[in-house]
């Protein structure tokens, strides 16, 4: 997913010098900032649940192009 919060509330967007960690503004479990590469000299940047957590969250596969129909090295969110 592209956006996260922070312990604040303010709504955080997955880019380069974003904090590390963020929380699910879904669920509120904790993010991390992922980082790959997009194939043309880029990088995507995205959140993802910390160790896989809360698996039935509706943002894991937020409709934003990393879910699992983003290719072989798409990562969920
Ligand atoms: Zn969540």
């Amino acid at each position: 997913m592209k956006l996260a919060v922070d312990s604040s509330g303010q709504t955080i967007e997955a880019a380069e010098g974003s904090p590390t960690l963020g929380r699910c503004p879904q669920c509120g479990a904790p993010v991390i900032l992922r980082r790959r590469n997009d194939g043309k000299g880029g990088n995507t940047y995205f959140w993802r649940h910390q160790d896989h957590l809360n698996l039935d969250c509706p943002a894991r596969f937020s409709a934003n192009g990393l879910g699992r129909t983003g290719g072989a090295s798409a990562q969920a969110g």
